[in-house]
């Protein structure tokens, strides 16, 4: 486990009272991510179609941040995960180690609830061809950032893939060369513990990069730790 230094206690700081967790539907900050929106809310006017917001308990000591909301997941049914098939593996996983309870029926109003834990995002609009450009993940930080900075209790961020990991990091102002992503790998940084790990995606699960017993690994790793730390 690597230990990054931090000039101050809780890398987060003390978040200001203005902080803005959740996007405006219609945020105009990234020109190419509004002009794709606008063509699928033509196209399929029935999905949701806006920046997602986080799901699940502000409170939670466990954050989980993927990379952005997939076209026909997250960005057709305004939930993190849910209805695609990299949420077929994260949610089972939650569910087997008790962060959260109820069926995952791959809707927003299947009544899941997550326990201890919320899901969010790097960037909160669908990107085309899920394809976020660095820009837009700059952009989009301030409301990763708002979200982390207001988890009063949190202890611990999985972090899905590099870009979730970088951005996680320069969120909590800290320097990526500090904690090289490596799945499996563990960072700490004052109260809060990252763990890496390979994004629960078709493709990574299809190719044998990442298979559901390295993700279950995970998990069983930050449920030991936080039952350890309560
Ligand atoms: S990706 Fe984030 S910053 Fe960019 S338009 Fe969507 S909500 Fe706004």
């Amino acid at each position: 486990m690597t230990t990054i230094s931090t000039t101050k206690q809780d890398p987060r700081g003390k978040p200001p009272a203005s902080l803005l967790t959740i996007p405006d539907r219609n945020c105009p900050l990234c020109p190419r991510l509004v002009a794709f929106r606008e063509e699928v809310r033509q196209r399929e006017p029935s999905w949701f179609n806006a920046p997602v917001p986080p799901f699940g308990d502000a409170e939670g000591r466990l954050l989980i941040v993927g990379l952005a909301p997939g076209l026909q997941g997250a960005n057709r049914t305004g939930r993190p995960f849910t209805g695609d098939y990299a949420g077929d593996l994260l949610y089972a996983t939650l569910l087997e180690y008790g962060f959260a309870e109820g069926t995952y029926q791959a809707r927003p109003d299947d009544g899941l609830k997550l326990i201890d834990c919320r899901i969010g995002n790097a960037v909160h609009c669908v990107p085309p061809q899920n394809k976020p450009l660095p820009v837009e993940i700059n952009t989009c930080r301030v409301f990763l950032s708002a979200t982390i900075a207001t988890m009063s209790r949190l202890r611990a961020v999985v972090v899905l893939g590099r870009i979730a990991h970088d951005s996680t990091l320069k969120a909590l102002k800290l320097r990526a060369a500090a904690a090289p992503f490596s799945h499996g790998a563990v960072h700490q940084a004052g109260p809060i513990r990252l763990y890496d790990s390979y994004h629960c995606s078709r493709y990574n699960t299809n190719t044998g990069v990442l298979t559901p017993k390295m993700f279950r690994e995970v998990f069983a790793r930050v449920r030991a730790d936080l039952n350890e730390s309560r």
